[in-house]
């Protein structure tokens, strides 16, 4: 049986951060300046990766700016 599979998603991850100023817009936490790390997966397997820069909230994890 041939199962067809055209799921893609993308999963998120911080690889590191250290905290800068400013605070959330959404719940006022602490904010922080984070090394992230996007891959797009095709059927669970990636394929694509992409590092960017963003300024993150270090309490909801809410992405307050990005860089590139
Ligand atoms: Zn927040």
């Amino acid at each position: 049986m041939v199962v067809f599979c055209f799921l893609v998603d993308q999963k998120r991850k911080v690889r590191r951060s250290k905290p800068a100023a400013g605070t959330c817009s959404r719940c006022g936490g602490g904010a922080s300046v984070a090394d992230m790390k996007t891959a797009t997966r095709f059927c669970y397997v990636p394929f694509y990766w992409k590092s960017w820069r963003a300024i993150i909230c270090t309490f909801c994890g809410a992405i307050l700016r990005s860089y590139g």
